[in-house]
């Protein structure tokens, strides 16, 4: 499969929808959920063209790679969420019901948010 140069995040990359951005550097960006699933749901996205973790684990470069899991890093510092907590998800591929074919990170925080998965 290949990537999908318009799907919604390659969209808000190249600045063509607006997003709420909470952070921004040369490996990543990232901005709010448009539909929250928590008090704090943010989502880090690298800029390179990377569908999922697969691509990126696979054919990121370490730079990419080390860049992207930095902001991810960042954005929780940022965002005040280390002390209480937060939790980090990706959904990779049909299973995970992933919806979006461009690698995002999720960041949830500002409640408890009880067991890992909720099936
Ligand atoms: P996935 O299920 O692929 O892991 O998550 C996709 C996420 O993208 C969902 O949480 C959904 O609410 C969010 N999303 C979808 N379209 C947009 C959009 O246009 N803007 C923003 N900010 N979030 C979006």
């Amino acid at each position: 499969m290949a990537y999908d140069n318009d799907n919604i995040f390659a969209k808000i990359l190249r600045g063509e929808i607006p997003c709420d951005k909470v952070y921004e550097d040369d490996h990543a960006l990232a901005f709010k959920d448009i539909n929250p699933q928590a008090p704090t749901h943010v989502l880090v996205i690298p800029k390179g063209a990377y569908m999922d973790m697969d691509d990126f684990s696979a054919n990121g470069t370490d730079a990419e790679i080390t860049g992207f899991m930095r902001a991810v890093g960042q954005v929780a510092r940022d965002l005040n969420t280390v002390d209480a907590g937060y939790r980090i998800l990706a959904n990779n591929g049909a299973d995970a019901n992933q919806e979006v074919p461009h690698l995002h990170v999720h960041v949830f925080a500002g409640k408890n948010l009880g067991s890992m998965l909720a099936l």
